[in-house]
């Protein structure tokens, strides 16, 4: 079905009766905020990061602001973001180079905008579009990605070139509102699994390009159903919840990025992917839909329950250890489940916390195979930071009820973690202990990765194969091996 200038007025005619006015939820009240924002929700939802720069854009209040503040500060201010210590560099760079380079103010042209360090063209679009009403481009997301592709809009597969594609379709004047549109369209409708084709509106229109459902007969799509001035449910469409506006943004707008607080929004999408490498690896994983039910479930239940690590925490594996320090892989499967233990390092217990009998058994083997002394406390961030990534399985866990968020969706995440590593990465040793761990060897690719594996260390199985396995001198001799630096092992 070729794709003619009247059937893209028609998409467009029926973008805007579906979703009038489809904008962003991120809060600002200048552009220099707005990108302060849009770097923020890389792995993070809208809701948080507004809970967050309500505070910050009051401490900072301009670019040069941020440009000065320590980067100390920064990285507790941004904690509860996630990647905090990647986010506080990143927003300290690009306030320094808007405040040296542009006079605090953002370039308003997106070939200058995109000099600015960590400011990718996705980035760049959004800021521009959205605060600026600037056709600099179209955002092109993987929601946006998939429609261009099921509807025959671009045979592509890089975000750049679906851009290119589309901008050579779509008129102008309608790239600011195209790509907000598309991405409620595909956050609702258009699913990356299981399409929602029969409640369609561009059913009569669509190719429907790598579908492998049936086509169906007809659409229950209404043909038109959103008065102007808000977002009306519609069969197949459920409606976002209700989002905050800002002052300077136009009433009842629909949020592209307001669907709870379980997804991410689409500045989070688009987030500058050079911010930190493991955000550009694994946003595409955290656009799945079972990332956003995943997170759904964990925000009720922590609405309801006691959940460990604490929300800021979750991800500290990933904040202590970036994606190009890791040299090995820790795998654990569950974090602890009794109070002030977790902090999102597998195995690892926060200072001044009981060592647990794993760890004590680590520990013995540690003092056998290294000669070192093991600390009094069971805090393993040192090693973290050394590029020993302590990953568990699953990322979250009820207080007192072990395995409580297993087959929730963080196996999925984790096992993309793992096949991220082997997959883009060269030489990292794999750590893995008893039977659950092991299962994950068909995840890596065993010619360009070392695996090292023994019985877990738990009091439970620690005396069949775990002491004396040597872990510890194992992995520096597979790290020297590969010509790289050993791991210093020791703990303060
Ligand atoms: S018809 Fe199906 S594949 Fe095409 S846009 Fe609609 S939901 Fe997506």
């Amino acid at each position: 079905m070729p794709v003619t200038e009247a059937t893209i007025e028609t998409i467009l005619e029926r973008l805007h009766e579906h979703y009038p006015e489809a904008t962003y939820e991120l809060e600002w009240t200048t552009p220099e905020e707005m990108l302060v924002a849009t770097t923020l929700a890389a792995q993070c939802t809208d809701e948080r990061v507004n809970r967050v720069t309500r505070t910050l854009f009051k401490k900072y209040p301009n670019p040069k602001a941020w440009a000065d503040a320590p980067l100390e500060d920064l990285e507790v201010d941004l904690k509860p973001t996630g990647f905090y210590r990647q986010k506080a560099k990143a927003v300290k760079a690009l306030n320094q180079a808007l405040v040296e380079k542009f006079d605090s103010k953002i370039p308003q042209d997106i070939k200058k905008l995109i000099t600015v360090r960590g400011v990718a063209r996705k980035t760049a679009n959004v800021v521009l579009n959205c605060c600026f009403d600037i056709a600099s481009g179209i955002i092109v997301d993987t929601h946006v990605a998939r429609l261009s592709q099921r509807m025959g809009h671009s045979t592509r597969t890089k975000a750049d070139q679906i851009e290119r594609d589309l901008m050579k379709i779509i008129p102008q004047e309608a790239w600011t509102f195209w790509g907000p549109a598309m991405v409620l369209h595909g956050r609702y409708v258009c699913k990356a699994k299981a399409p929602n084709c029969a409640g369609c509106i561009f059913l009569d229109l669509c190719p429907r390009n790598g579908v492998t459902e049936a086509k169906p007969t007809s659409t229950t799509a209404p043909p038109k159903v959103v008065p102007k001035g808000g977002f009306v449910p519609r069969p197949g469409i459920p409606s976002p919840p209700a989002t905050r506006k800002k002052p300077s943004q136009k009433p009842g707008k629909a949020a592209a990025g307001a669907s709870g607080g379980a997804e991410r929004s689409v500045a989070a999408l688009t987030a500058a992917p050079s911010i930190d490498a493991w955000v550009e690896r694994l946003g595409q994983e955290m656009d799945k839909p079972y990332f956003a039910k995943l997170m759904s479930f964990v925000d009720g239940q922590r609405a309801a329950e006691t959940i460990f690590p604490p929300e800021d925490e979750v991800f500290t594996a990933f904040n202590l250890t970036p994606f190009e320090d890791v040299k090995v892989l820790v795998l654990g499967q569950d974090p602890y489940h009794d109070h002030n233990q977790a902090h999102g390092l597998s195995f690892s217990v926060k200072p001044g916390i009981k060592i647990p009998p794993s760890l004590r058994n680590i520990y013995k083997e540690y003092e056998e195979d290294t000669g070192l002394k093991a600390p009094s406390h069971g805090y393993l961030e040192d090693w973290a930071k050394r590029g020993v990534m302590m990953l568990n399985a699953v990322l979250t866990v009820q207080a007192h009820k072990p395995n409580s968020h297993k087959n929730q969706g963080w196996e999925t995440f984790t096992d993309a973690v793992i096949r991220k590593l082997s997959d883009e990465r060269q030489h990292v040793v794999f750590l893995l202990w008893g039977g659950y761990a092991r299962k994950k060897k068909k995840l890596i690719d065993k010619k360009k990765h070392t695996i090292i594996e023994s019985a877990h260390p738990s009091p439970l199985s620690a005396r069949a194969g775990f002491f004396g396995s040597k872990p510890f001198s194992k992995i520096n001799a597979a790290l020297q091996a590969h010509g790289q630096d050993p791991i210093d092992w020791s703990l303060s």
